[in-house]
């Protein structure tokens, strides 16, 4: 998919939290700072992403961090991108390429309301993982019944879906979260609504592993659902970004 103009880079950002990482200026700053596969530096350049939104600038380094991080940045400002490329980053060590760790299982989750929005995401992350051996998955029908099968379960780096699907293979048992270290809410004021907060809070009562890492992501977060939010997350850093001018 082509970007559809220029990043809007204007932006103003707030961040508020304990000891919050200086944003970059550029993504080739996270290098200097993080350990990045140069994969995905390549990968970035080749799709074009040459200067960092306002949430990539700020939410990549809390991320890389592993902060747990609620982000309000606005449509169409880069958002998927600014999880992604940290998790991606943290992952890299793929699990089907790793010699002294036997799989363990699904390692990230990344939730969104919708399918279309699930293959948005899905479609990116692979363009970011082009040439590594992350194994990454769209959890639909098909695809959740291959991993009830525990030992291809065990090599996944990467689970993108939506809560319901997902919801549904925990129910039957079938699907382990335990060894999950990040887990991101994309579109988070829907995924904090009614209609699916009972099957976001099962999932993440299903993420057992004391270290994961958790951040929400969304274009606005009405105070009930922001509430929610700092509620599931460990010390967060709360990034806004506005528009200028605007
Ligand atoms: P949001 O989730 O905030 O609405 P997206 O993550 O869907 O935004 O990104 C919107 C568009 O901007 C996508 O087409 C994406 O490929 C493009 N994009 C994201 N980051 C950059 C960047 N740093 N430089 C250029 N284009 C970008
Ligand atoms: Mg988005």
């Amino acid at each position: 998919k082509q970007s559809t103009g220029p990043p809007i880079l204007s932006h103003r950002v707030t961040a508020k939290g304990r000891h919050v990482p200086e944003s970059v200026h550029t993504f080739e700053e996270l290098l200097g700072r993080y350990v990045i596969p140069s994969q995905l530096m390549v990968n970035l350049r080749r799709y074009g992403y040459v200067h960092p939104t306002g949430i990539q600038a700020s939410g990549c380094p809390i991320l890389l961090e592993s902060r747990d991080l609620a982000a309000i940045s606005p449509t169409g400002t880069g958002k998927t991108l600014s999880y992604l490329l940290p998790i991606m980053a943290l992952l890299s060590t793929p699990i089907s390429s790793s010699k002294t760790v036997a799989g363990t299982g699904i390692r990230a989750i990344i939730l969104a309301p919708t399918r279309e929005l699930v293959s948005q995401i899905y479609n990116e992350c692979l363009k970011l993982s082009q040439g590594r051996k992350w194994r990454i998955v769209l959890f639909n029908k098909a695809t959740a019944a291959t991993l009830a099968d525990k030992t291809v379960q065990d090599k996944v780096d990467v689970v993108i879906s939506t809560p319901l699907r997902l919801v549904s293979s925990l129910q039957s048992g079938r699907l382990s979260l335990h060894n999950v270290r990040h887990l991101i809410l994309d579109e988070a004021d829907r995924m904090l609504d009614q209609e699916f907060l009972a099957q976001v809070q099962e999932i993440v009562t299903a993420c057992t592993h004391e270290n994961i890492q958790k951040a929400v992501f969304s274009a606005t977060l009405p105070a009930g659902a922001e509430r929610i939010a700092l509620d599931m997350l460990r010390d967060p850093i709360r990034v806004i970004v506005g528009l200028k001018d605007t």
